[in-house]
């Protein structure tokens, strides 16, 4: 296995360094290169460590994901994988906002609401959190994310509409992997022209992905739920779910 420290070429000065990636400028002011790091954190950076490979089998996850999804219709910033962990993506002003879809309850929605791990639900759930460190990623009503201002009415009916769609699209994807897409967490940017595009990534690190040929609560988890619950097998859940997603043909 190759790795990269630093990107391929053609990237300038001070990037923006996140806790899973890093975003470098390049000479196009339109495009910017996406670098995925080994590093792993958790409970808002207070469990942090690394997973070895991490930082391609990502890239190549998100990449192939994101390609799924440009072919069904939805807008994204992926352009092109460029390096094992590194992909091209679109400018964008991201939202700060997490979207996140839930088919099975599990994590906060369990804490939050007493349901049992497991239960599915009737409908998906599409709820808003604020991306804010600081104040620990608070889930929002819509009333407060309308006064701070983090997206216009239209903007939040644009965004519920895409996470929907992208959830059949994934759900059905996953499926044909032996792998239940309990729940995952969207960001989506805006462009010069205004249009709302998917960014940031698709991956273990952002999805709960259950193994259907387990039924132990344990033995089932393939995402960063290994690194969070100390799972152990960390690497090789996500190379499963590497394996089984490049497996599948990105059209019917
Ligand atoms: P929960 O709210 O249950 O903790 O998370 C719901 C889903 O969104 C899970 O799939 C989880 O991985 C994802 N998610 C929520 N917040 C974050 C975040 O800040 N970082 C990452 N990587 N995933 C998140």
């Amino acid at each position: 296995m190759t790795f990269f420290s630093k990107p391929s070429a053609h990237v300038c000065p001070n990037p923006v360094e996140g806790k899973a990636k890093i975003l470098y400028a390049t000479d196009d002011p339109e495009v910017l290169l996406t670098h995925f790091k080994d590093d792993a954190t958790a409970f808002n950076a207070q469990k942090r460590g690394s997973i070895l490979g991490k930082g391609e089998m990502n890239c190549a996850i998100s990449s192939h994901l994101f390609q799924l999804l440009e072919a069904a219709g939805i807008p994204t910033h992926w352009l092109k994988r460029t390096a094992p962990n590194e992909m091209q993506v679109r400018a964008v002003k991201i939202l700060p906002l997490e979207v996140v879809v839930r088919n099975i309850a599990a994590g906060s929605l369990c804490q939050q609401t007493g349901l049992a791990l497991g239960t599915v639900l009737p409908q998906p759930l599409v709820e808003f959190y604020y991306k804010n460190d600081g104040l620990g990623d608070p889930l929002l009503t819509l009333d407060r994310l309308f006064l701070i201002g983090l997206a216009t009415p239209e903007q939040v009916e644009t965004l519920r509409t895409q996470a929907l769609q992208i959830n059949v699209v994934l759900s059905d994807f996953f499926q044909k992997c032996g792998i239940t897409l309990v729940d995952f967490k969207l960001e989506f940017g805006v462009n010069g022209q205004g249009q709302i595009l998917l960014a940031d990534e698709i991956s273990p690190d952002t999805c709960r992905l259950w193994n259907q040929a387990e039924t132990d609560p344990k033995q089932r988890v393939l995402d960063k739920d290994r690194f969070r619950q100390d799972l152990g097998n960390v690497e090789a859940a996500y190379r499963q779910v590497l394996e089984r997603v490049l497996a599948q043909p990105i059209s019917p």
